[in-house]
């Protein structure tokens, strides 16, 4: 069995939609990147990449790369997942958080989980997502930010 880690954070500005988890969410908000700055997905896909040494999303998904921008996170997971399947592993597990002082994750959850079990094609017990505020501190607490943090396990098919 191997573990990896992944750990990501967007800055939160005006004009852009708000994307977690593959959700659209309805906030005055949202973040900024590249991509559709995916902050979970992005975290998830650094765990997967991590537990088996195969560097992280800049090397896979280059930031200055046209073909990247605004695109759906879910896409570039789904990418991972085919890369883990062709070294002959599986995924065990995800667990991850989401920190965000604002707006409420938890009605959001579920369908992020959804999302995620199905492009991974995992039982929705094999993905987990808490969610946390930043109890008014730092940038996440001051609506500057949203961070978040994933850990997978993997092993041999
Ligand atoms: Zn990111």
């Amino acid at each position: 069995m191997r573990f990896g880690i992944g750990y990501d954070i967007h800055q939160l500005i005006q004009n852009r939609p708000l994307i977690i988890g593959g959700v659209k969410i309805d906030f005055e908000l949202g973040l900024k990147g590249h991509s559709d700055a995916d902050v979970l997905v992005h975290a998830i896909i650094d765990a997967l990449l991590g537990s088996l040494a195969l560097g992280d999303i800049g090397t896979h998904f280059p930031d200055n790369d046209e073909k990247f921008k605004n695109i759906d996170s879910l896409k570039l997971l789904k990418e991972v997942k085919d890369l883990i399947d062709k070294q002959g592993y599986k995924i065990n597990n995800i667990d991850s958080n989401i920190i965000a002082q604002k707006p409420k994750m938890a009605p959001h959850i579920e369908q992020m989980r959804e999302n995620i079990a199905s492009v991974l094609n995992i039982e929705l017990n094999q993905i987990s997502i808490k969610a946390k505020t930043n109890e008014h501190q730092d940038s996440v607490g001051n609506l500057m930010s949203i961070v978040s943090n994933a850990i997978v396990s993997v092993e041999r098919k």
